[in-house]
């Protein structure tokens, strides 16, 4: 009996790892596993020559130059480390840190631990399509020390005016750290268009592995001062401790490479099937998509039908691997924080499904999985008015 077909379409929450990524990743795992920290003898060697590989393919993504990248664990430690690293090393007289509040949980919970240490927080007002309005930026207080604002919205794919408030971050002396977590691959970066003197990463969006990343950090004028959050042996400059994943590491620089060479091409091929799926959920009655009316990244559609949770839809969607929310918040029954900030009524963000399409996508499973969600949006209705026509 064939297996039930499965389609992925949850690219946002991860990617599977590009067999040329891993490829370039399996001789760290064999023949070269040495540390990269060794100095004395061939092994360390060629691992640390791995690694110097991997940070020029990272740097040369975003326009940095290789030593201002730092090896992480992936963008949630990047975030903690460009937050609270930046906060601790000034203090809390240092000034405010000021974010917006449709940020990835691991920027607000950052941030919510710092207001529990007495530093100063402020949000930024933000429109309907979840864009920070730029007028809020006036309102901060002079002494704001950091702004985090990421680019490309893990729930929805809108992408924020992150050039506009670098460049107002520059007039008034303010570090500006930007999470690319989602918009790495997608759009073309360069940190000193944007303004950015810190920028986060991971490898498992961009079809590298798990549990790697990496933050950059401006060390070219002005400098980015910031205090590690892990102390040690003084790897990564002394801003991370730890023996370098070396394998991980590979994979991340190999998977840079691949989404700079490949980046138009992903780019038109994702925006021409988003763009198709999206017309065909909204040919159905009720779907509404969020975020619909802003500049987006490519992979992302997220929509809700009315009258129906996004929970109870995915019962019904068969074989298609989809969110409610983000991945890190799915299981809780709580809507998104991002829908309601957008000011989406809570009823109608629990309604919340995001699409997240890829590399691997293919036209068919697009034509494939907005037929099975018309199916799934059709049958829910149907059992809603059987309920309430049975006495
Ligand atoms: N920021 C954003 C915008 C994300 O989408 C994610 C992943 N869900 C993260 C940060 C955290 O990344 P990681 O899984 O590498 O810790």
């Amino acid at each position: 009996m064939d297996s039930p077909r499965r389609i992925y379409m949850d690219y946002a929450a991860t990617t599977p790892v590009d067999p040329r990524v891993l490829e370039a990743m399996m001789p760290y795992f064999k023949e070269r596993f040495g540390n990269a920290s060794s100095r004395h003898h061939a092994w360390g060697w060629e691992a640390e020559e791995a690694t110097v590989m991997a940070r020029e393919e990272v740097a040369q993504l975003i326009g940095a130059v290789a030593r201002e990248i730092i090896f992480t664990s992936g963008a949630t430690e990047s975030n903690n480390l460009a937050l609270r690293g930046v906060a601790e090393f000034h203090g809390i007289d240092g000034g405010a840190i000021v974010s917006s509040p449709v940020e990835h949980s691991s920027v607000l919970n950052a941030v919510r631990a710092l207001a529990e240490r007495d530093h100063t927080i402020h949000f930024l007002p933000i429109d309907s399509e979840g864009r920070v309005l730029l007028q809020g930026i006036d309102e901060i207080p002079n002494s704001t020390l950091l702004i985090s604002v990421m680019l490309a919205n893990h729930e929805t794919g809108v992408l924020q005016p992150v050039e506009e408030i670098g460049r107002m971050c520059k007039e008034r002396g303010i570090l500006f750290h930007i999470d690319a977590t989602q918009a790495v691959g997608k759009i073309p970066i360069a940190v000193d268009r944007l303004g950015a003197d810190l920028l986060s990463l991971s490898g498992h969006k961009i079809y590298g592995p798990k549990g790697v990343g990496a933050l950059y950090i401006r060390s070219r004028k002005p400098r980015v001062r910031l205090r590690a959050l892990i102390e040690g042996g003084g790897q990564e400059r002394g801003f991370r401790s730890g023996t370098l994943n070396v394998p991980g590491i590979a994979g991340l620089g190999a998977a840079c490479r691949l989404a700079r060479e490949q980046l138009e091409m992903d780019r038109e091929q994702i925006t021409r099937q988003r763009d198709e799926l999206q017309r065909r959920l909204m040919s159905i009655s009720g779907v509404h998509v969020h975020g619909g009316n802003a500049e987006r990244v490519c992979h992302i559609l997220n929509i809700s039908a009315k009258d129906l949770t996004g929970e109870g839809l995915l019962t019904r969607l068969k074989g298609v691997a989809v969110s409610t929310g983000s991945a890190c918040a799915s299981g809780s029954l709580e809507p998104s924080h991002v829908l309601t900030a957008m000011g989406v009524a809570p009823q109608r963000a629990r309604n919340a499904i995001r699409f997240s399409l890829g590399r691997m996508t293919t036209d068919e499973e697009v034509v494939a999985s907005a037929y099975e969600m018309e199916r799934a949006i059709v049958e829910a209705r149907s059992a809603v008015s059987r309920k309430f026509a049975d006495p």
